[in-house]
């Protein structure tokens, strides 16, 4: 992949690397700009990438 991600960080799951999204609510202001409201990833809290705890591998083997 040619991404390269910080080590021991992984690109959250939750939002695919974009954590902040503004959404127009339909509404426009009165200078006729739309409204809009900023929501940040509940899972990242923002920041794009996931600790490696909230990426969970997907395979993993206890040994058995
Ligand atoms: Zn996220």
């Amino acid at each position: 992949m040619p991404q390269h991600t910080p080590a021991g960080a992984r690109v959250c799951p939750t939002c695919d690397g974009f954590p902040v999204v503004a959404i127009t609510t339909g509404l426009r202001r009165p200078d006729g700009t739309r409204e809009t409201v900023t929501v940040s990833c509940p899972s990242c809290a923002g920041r794009g990438y996931a600790p490696l705890w909230l990426v969970a591998p997907a395979h993993t083997h206890a040994g058995t």
